[in-house]
């Protein structure tokens, strides 16, 4: 009897080997033929073009001043039409507020524009002095344009003008209209900027086929195991709730406390919380990444990507392990104010906390507070979502199978060619989501390679573009539009 069921069992496992093996062995590879570029255009000499993104480096335009920094957007505005005379002149952009929207109308009016979005706002800057040059000299030293914006999104903004121009001098039509839109104020929630843009675009009736907006980059592949560097496409991004927990007790001397003050109470609800985390799945963006990456993975990460749905458990709580991965499969939550007394030696009358969640695409903002509220399980704590429900969901999740999707991907083969493609989820908030209404389909992709170093720069000290990365993001657009 015994030997009868190990008999099975050593069959079972070899059917399941076999399964697998066929599994992996039938994988293949979905990234788009690696095309010889096919650009319609010269491209700007790329000295000259850093020399033009320095000067715009060089123009304050922060967000989040009071004041306004009219000023200095006034200035970048009048540097426009000097550094692209070309498209000033044939396409005539409108200037909305401190915004730009630009249309190059293409030839088949049956067929839906492309838009292709950035923004003109950077980020303040904490500490100048801790910089290696300057954070508003726009310097141009070791190889590499130095300065705020220049990843962060003045280098996207000034490489899609210097392929337009390029394009337009050559004189090559496309068939499908192009809309540019740059905001004013995507570090701030893009109300004056992209939303504007989109509503004069509402206004104009215009039906977009696609946008593509910043959001993911080209990483170093070996960062998750694989050889080639990994261009990200983001097909969606997190939505985003605060929620703010408030406890409010009697109060008074610290020197006769109850055995719960409100500290406690919002401290074990701050617990109960860390440890009830939302469920991890893996589906939708991240689901298709490992799709995508599969067919490109040599040995064992092979063959688990190849089984991913045998494998999930192992797979969910490896991903779980890493703040990175682990923001791509679920829902995330992170303190990140506290306030009680005001005052060493008195008890708190009202203590509260605020948490960050940034929801996973098919996470509602109404499960998710019913998630909150069921946690906690404790009534003397009240729970209130500090934005907009209605809008604090994550974006609707973009199509791989799109022709604009295909076309992207193509793009970036072509201009980086050892590049492996995939799609993936953008953990932040950018200005696509104001675009939403209006596009089939929605992209996050930036044509540039970003290590961990570099993504440290973004936001933070000694932001800065090599000059060949800035000429390659232009070449990108450059062979992205000359195949519209
Ligand atoms: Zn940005």
């Amino acid at each position: 009897m015994l030997k009868r069921f190990a008999l099975l069992g050593f069959w079972a496992l070899c059917g399941l080997g076999g399964a697998m093996g066929w599994q992996t062995c039938s994988l293949s590879s979905r990234q788009p033929a690696a095309l010889p570029a096919n650009l319609k255009a010269d491209l700007p000499e790329a000295r000259r073009a850093a020399e033009r993104l320095a000067e715009t480096l060089r123009l304050q335009t922060v967000s989040g001043q009071k004041p306004f920094p009219a000023e200095a957007f006034d200035q970048l505005h009048a540097l426009l039409p000097q550094h692209f005379p070309e498209t000033f002149r044939r396409l005539q952009p409108r200037r909305l507020g401190h915004s730009l929207l630009i249309h190059w109308p293409g030839s088949k009016p049956e067929l839906k524009p492309i838009l292709l979005a950035a923004h003109l706002d950077v980020v303040p800057v904490a500490a100048p002095e801790s910089w290696t040059h300057p954070p508003f000299v726009g310097q141009i030293k070791d190889g590499y344009i130095w300065g705020r914006g220049a990843l962060d999104d003045k280098n996207s903004a000034w490489a899609i003008l210097e392929a337009l121009e390029a394009l337009l001098k050559t004189g090559y039509q496309p068939r499908q209209g192009l809309y540019i839109a740059l905001g004013e104020d995507e570090e701030t929630g893009g109300r004056n900027g992209a939303q504007r843009l989109a509503e004069q675009l509402r206004a104009d009736s215009v039906q977009l086929e696609a946008v593509l907006d910043e959001g993911l980059a080209i990483v170093p592949g070996s960062m998750i195991g694989l050889e080639p560097p990994l261009a990200l496409i983001g097909l969606a991004e997190k939505g985003y709730l605060s929620v703010r927990l408030r406890v409010t007790q009697s109060g008074g001397h610290a020197s006769m406390p109850p055995r719960e003050t409100a500290v406690d109470i919002l401290a074990r609800a701050l617990v109960r919380l860390n440890q009830s985390p939302m469920p991890a799945r893996l589906e939708g963006p991240a689901a298709q990444l490992f799709d995508w990456l599969a067919p490109e993975m040599q040995g064992l990460n092979r063959v688990i990507l190849a089984n991913r749905r045998l494998f999930e458990p192992v797979l969910l709580r490896q991903l779980a392990a890493r703040a990175t991965t682990n923001a791509l499969i679920r829902t995330t939550l992170a303190p990140t104010q506290l306030k009680a007394s005001p005052k060493d030696n008195v008890l708190a009358s009202d203590a509260e906390a605020v948490i960050n969640l940034r929801l996973l695409p098919g996470d509602g903002p109404e499960a998710v507070m019913a998630h909150l509220n069921a946690t906690v399980q404790d009534a003397r704590v009240q729970l209130q979502p500090l934005n907009d429900l209605a809008t604090a969901a994550a974006s609707v999740v973009s199509s791989t199978e799109s022709a604009f999707f295909a076309l992207l991907a193509r793009s970036i083969r072509q201009t980086f060619d050892t590049s492996v493609v995939a799609p993936s989820l953008v953990l932040a908030a950018t200005d696509a989501r104001h675009y939403a209404p209006l596009a089939e389909n929605i992209y996050r992709f930036m044509p540039v390679y970003l290590t961990a170093e570099d993504l440290e720069r973004i936001h933070g000290k000694d932001e800065r573009i090599s000059v060949e990365a800035h000429a390659q993001a232009i070449a990108f657009y450059a062979q992205l539009l000359s195949g519209l």
